[in-house]
């Protein structure tokens, strides 16, 4: 009974002390497990192969993954990974959300200072440098790396083992490896794993890792230093004792061993881009190609429509439409061209078609097209009005022409049956239209055509056959435009053009005060023209400029040589009205031609025609103050023979005033011109302005000019205009 006694009491007190046991199992565990054992790591998840997102599972995984599963494992922990978010694992440490943080190399502070705690070392990780090319690098302590700031951890821990290490931070790999091509850095840094998979990236085929420069970094878990943390890291580190070598070996191996990065978009243009670049060349000029040749049978079937309409059928030349349509676009393109406009029929056509059969009436109309538009340029057309009648605009540029079109066109066309030994002389009436100028600027090819069909209806009426113009006036300017402005670039160039001086004078002393300077054309095949013909007719097409550009480089040219030999001389130029425009800069081209001859701006009177004043009075104003500011004379040429006004005297800028004497000589009552002239003179005296009479052709007229108050002269009185040798030796004598 004792013995029972004492057996009950034994019993109870092993139950006591087994539940004893067991309360202070529970509470241990409790204290490690946190009430779980789950383990929440935070993790990047921009490292493959070390921490990355499986494309196709979408779990975090990796060699870190990996190694943290099976330590905690054996550890006892159920393990979730969690990626972090926050930019460095640094600002990690802080968030409460984690039970740990993963990689660190050795324990730093959290971003908000407090300490951390680490993990026993789950494997040596090696670290190396990647360079762009094979480029040689400065010792490791006294380099400058780039690292992802993700890692700013192992920045500090690179930083702890390597003090003179300069490191700058980049957000992404594209931008370590932007900053490494651009030499801001001399390698970039990192996980040697990493490596293994950024560089299989096939841009990235320039990058050469650096095998010298590998040492290796500890690869730990880590979380703040507190009582709760160090329970974990105590627990988790009696896992990572029991991992073997071998183990982790296998998981490195795992990853390192497979081809993980997989080419994007842009990767495959990269790889591909010897192919893909001139492929690409090929395929865009290819369809630029065939736009090209769409268009041009597009415009082929265009054309063809056109042709079609436009073309006579029979002769091959324009019908009415086509030769209308044409006419006008020439007229348009080619103002400068000087056109005659012609109407031509056959007389007896009606007689041939009827003796000798229509085949031959139209052998004979093709036979015209042929002759006449063989002669052609791209800027001529002819074109077939109706049956026998023929409309053909050419452009003359001689006139000789009509004599030339005579004999090669109409001669054979006359003895189209002579020369085929039949007995028919062809009798062609033509009517002629010259264009004008004013054609020009309103087409109206029916109207013109009315004109060549009305002069080719005179000849069939009252000649027999041969042409007519409509208007011969024009056909005889024409033909002088063609040989002044046409030959103008020939003229001056062969010497035709020559540039005389008139003396002008000092009434009172007799002395030679200047003199203006006028250009002499002896034209090669029409003999000496008058600048009161030529000077128009350049005025009109626009060729003036460059005749008097031609006469004030030859003054200038003569005004130098007088200089050089110390005669100094002052001569008037004339400035034609159509120089001044807005796109030359006239005072401007005086100046330089100073510069070039070396000559005073004074020795240039500038003669501008009143009438140029009244014409354009702002912009003529504006360039004659300008002329004056450079110090050029300028001259009012022509006072008197125009519209001068009160008004311009007042507002018009010019150093002298050239009375033209014809309003003393014309028609009128002589005493009030005198009278006038007397009053006009006071007025430009008071004015302040200096004063000169040309065209004085009697000892009358001057001493009346003398009486009156004006001493300066020029006319045939005194010397008439004279080429320069003449005047050199007149200007001597004096
Ligand atoms: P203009 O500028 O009024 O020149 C004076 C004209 O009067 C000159 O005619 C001259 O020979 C003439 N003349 C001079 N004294 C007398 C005289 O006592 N009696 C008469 N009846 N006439 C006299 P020219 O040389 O035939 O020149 C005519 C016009 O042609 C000039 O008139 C001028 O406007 C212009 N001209 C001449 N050469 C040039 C030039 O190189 N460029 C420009 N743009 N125009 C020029
Ligand atoms: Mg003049
Ligand atoms: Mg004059």
């Amino acid at each position: 009974m004792k013995v029972m006694k004492t057996l009950k009491r034994c019993s109870i007190f092993i139950l006591c002390l087994l539940s004893l046991l067991r309360w202070e199992l529970t509470v241990q565990s409790d204290l490690g497990n946190n009430d779980t054992d789950v383990l929440v790591v935070g993790v990047p998840a921009d490292r493959c192969p070390v921490f990355y997102l499986d494309p196709e599972t979408k779990e975090t995984t990796g060699i870190g993954v990996d190694l943290m599963r099976v330590a905690a494992e054996e550890a006892g922990y159920s393990v979730s990974f969690k990626i972090i978010s926050e930019k460095t694992n640094k600002d990690a440490l802080d968030n409460p959300e984690y039970d740990i943080i993963m990689p660190f190399g050795s324990a730093i502070k959290s971003s908000s200072g407090k300490e951390s705690i680490v993990t026993e070392n789950l494997i040596q990780t090696p670290f190396t440098m990647v360079t762009k090319g094979n480029k040689n690098l400065p010792a490791i302590n006294e380099s400058h790396i780039g690292m992802l700031s993700s890692l700013a951890g192992g920045a500090e821990t690179v930083k702890q083992l390597y003090p003179g290490i300069g490191i700058t931070l980049y957000d992404t790999m594209q931008e370590c490896v932007k900053a490494l091509r651009a030499g801001e850095v001399d390698a970039l840094m990192h996980n040697s794993y990493v490596w293994s998979y950024v560089l299989q990236k096939p841009s990235y085929s320039d990058l050469k890792v650096q095998p010298a420069t590998m040492f290796s970094m500890d690869f730990r878990a880590g979380a703040l230093n507190t009582p709760e943390k160090r329970v974990i890291v105590d627990r988790l580190n009696t896992g990572i004792d029991k991992l073997s070598d071998t183990r982790k070996q296998a998981i490195v191996l795992d990853y390192t061993s497979r081809r993980l990065y997989q080419n994007d978009f842009w990767d495959y243009i990269f790889e591909y881009r010897f192919i893909l670049v001139p492929g690409t060349i090929f395929f865009v000029l290819f369809v630029i190609g065939i736009v090209h040749r769409q268009r041009a049978i597009h415009r082929q079937q265009e054309e063809k429509i056109r042709e079609l309409k436009e073309r006579d059928p029979l002769t091959g030349v324009l019908n009415l439409e086509g030769f209308t349509k044409r006419v006008e676009e020439l007229l348009l393109t080619h103002p400068e061209n000087q056109y005659l406009l012609s109407f031509s029929n056959i007389k007896n056509f009606k007689f041939i078609n009827e003796s000798m059969g229509r085949e031959t009436g139209d052998e004979l109309l093709r036979f015209w097209a042929q002759k006449s538009t063989a002669t052609f340029s791209d800027e001529e057309a002819m074109g077939r009005i109706t049956g026998d009648r023929f409309a053909v605009l050419r452009k003359f540029t001689d006139a000789e022409q009509m004599g030339i079109d005579e004999k090669e066109v109409f001669e054979p066309l006359r003895n189209y049956f002579t020369d085929r030994g039949k007995e028919i002389q062809l009798q062609i009436c033509t009517g002629v239209y010259a264009i004008t100028p004013e054609d020009h600027k309103n087409i109206d090819v029916d109207r013109m055509l009315d004109y060549a069909r009305m002069a080719e209806k005179k000849v069939r009426e009252t000649l027999k056959t041969g042409y007519e113009f409509y208007n011969p006036e024009q056909w005889e300017k024409g033909k002088q435009i063609v040989d002044i402005s046409g030959h103008l670039p020939a003229a001056l160039q062969g010497g035709e053009i020559q540039v005389w001086y008139q003396p002008q004078v000092d009434y009172t002393s007799g002395i030679i005060s200047g003199a203006e300077a006028l250009c002499r054309w002896k034209h090669a095949k029409l003999g000496w023209i008058s600048p009161g013909v030529f000077i128009p007719t350049l005025e009109e097409t626009g060729m003036i400029f460059d005749l008097d550009s031609f006469v004030w480089d030859k003054v200038c040219q003569d005004l130098h040589r007088w200089n050089m030999e110390g005669k100094r001389h002052s001569v008037s130029v004339n400035l034609s009205r159509s120089d001044i425009r807005e796109d030359r800069n006239i005072p401007g081209i005086f100046y330089e031609l100073t510069k070039k001859y070396d000559l005073d701006p004074d020795q240039l009177r500038i003669e501008i025609t009143e009438t140029a004043y009244v014409e354009n009075p702002g912009f003529l104003i504006k360039n004659t103050s300008e002329l004056r500011e450079y110090g050029f004379q300028v001259e009012m040429d022509d006072f008197g023979s125009g519209y001068s006004s009160l008004h311009m005297l007042k507002e018009v800028p010019v150093d002298r005033i050239k009375m033209d004497l014809h309003f003393l000589t014309g028609s009128g009552d002589m005493e009030k011109s005198r009278i006038i002239i007397t009053q006009v003179i006071k007025m430009i005296d008071l004015l302040g302005m200096k004063l000169i009479a040309e065209g004085v052709e009697t000892k009358a007229q001057a001493d009346f000019l003398e009486e009156i108050g004006c001493k300066e002269m020029q006319g045939y009185y005194f010397y008439k205009p004279m080429p320069v040798d003449d005047f050199e030796k007149a200007w001597d004598k004096v």
